[in-house]
């Protein structure tokens, strides 16, 4: 039986009602439970459309055809007057969720603020953001968020140190391939991360595979006997690729494969290696990505 993480990322308040609901019902056919990461601030995703301005991002969208994805009202969103409030809004579906038994964890307050700023940003705006999510979950649910998964895999030194003012047990902020203690800009973080080892829908697709191919694609990247986890999206999975995600699972279960939150991966892990996490620029994604070290980090090196 190989375990893979189950991640799904809540960018949206499209992919909060439409996207986790649906999932919710997938995940009980199936019996699979997973970790959840929500943004639960305004949704101003519509900003993104001033990416349309950069000819590379207006070449994803059309080759993932992120209008179908996204509906054009979220890429609308927050472009002419400030975005719905989510957790205001969904509350229902953050409890919904937790009631099922998902792993509820924070994504953001503000998706879009944090993947335009974040690399300019210090501690103290980064811990203030932090915080509006991290309190808007703890109200909702009764109880604080355990883990937190920076937005489009993007973190920073000052990141990292200002998520150590919540009681974090891991982050996921990165891509990578094994659980380990970050070190970044020189310093090792407290906090391990958990990083994302599976490609996503958008990054591949159109790409390395056609649509039709995309979940024998992704079932042969799980190996036995190595860390899997599998990030998706409640925009993507949960509304507009629903019933290719639903027969993945199906594929998956006669794989023998099995589904879980993240926090699950964590148990009886101490001793951690560090890896460093560096920043780099990939084909699939506008910007750059947060990826972890393939080699530790040993204290004879300098720097
Ligand atoms: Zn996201």
């Amino acid at each position: 039986m190989t375990r893979v993480g189950l991640r799904v990322d809540v960018d949206t308040l499209r992919g909060t009602r439409l996207g986790v609901p649906a999932l919710l019902d997938v995940f009980s056919q199936h019996g699979i439970r997973a970790s959840f990461f929500f943004s639960v601030g305004p949704d101003n995703m519509g900003r993104h459309i001033w990416r349309l301005l950069n000819p590379k991002f207006l070449f994803k969208m059309l080759r993932t055809r992120a209008a179908s994805l996204y509906g054009w009202d979220v890429l609308l969103k927050g472009t002419a007057w400030p975005g719905p409030l989510i957790g205001k809004r969904c509350a229902h579906i953050l409890r919904e969720a937790d009631h099922a038994g998902h792993e509820i964890g924070l994504h953001a307050w503000d998706h879009h603020l944090w993947q335009a700023r974040v690399e300019r940003m210090h501690g103290d705006r980064i811990a203030c953001e932090i915080k509006k999510g991290f309190d808007t979950i703890a109200e909702i649910l009764g109880k604080p968020p355990g883990a937190a998964a920076a937005p489009a895999w993007m973190t920073t030194g000052e990141a990292l140190a200002a998520m150590e003012r919540f009681s974090f047990d891991y982050l996921s902020d990165c891509r990578g391939h094994s659980i380990f203690q970050p070190r970044i800009e020189g310093k090792t973080r407290n906090i391990p991360q958990i990083p994302t080892t599976l490609p996503t829908y958008d990054e591949v697709v159109g790409t390395e595979t056609k649509f039709e191919n995309y979940n024998s694609f992704l079932l042969q990247k799980i190996r036995p006997n190595q860390l899997n986890v599998l990030t998706i999206h409640a925009e993507v999975e949960g509304v507009f690729c629903k019933d290719m995600f639903s027969k993945f699972l199906q594929a998956a279960a006669q794989k023998h494969l099995s589904f879980c939150p993240l926090q699950q991966l964590l148990q009886g892990e101490d001793a951690l290696p560090v890896h460093t996490i560096y920043k780099q620029r990939f084909s699939g994604r506008a910007g750059w990505v947060s990826y972890q070290s393939v080699q530790p980090h040993s204290e004879t090196q300098h720097g």
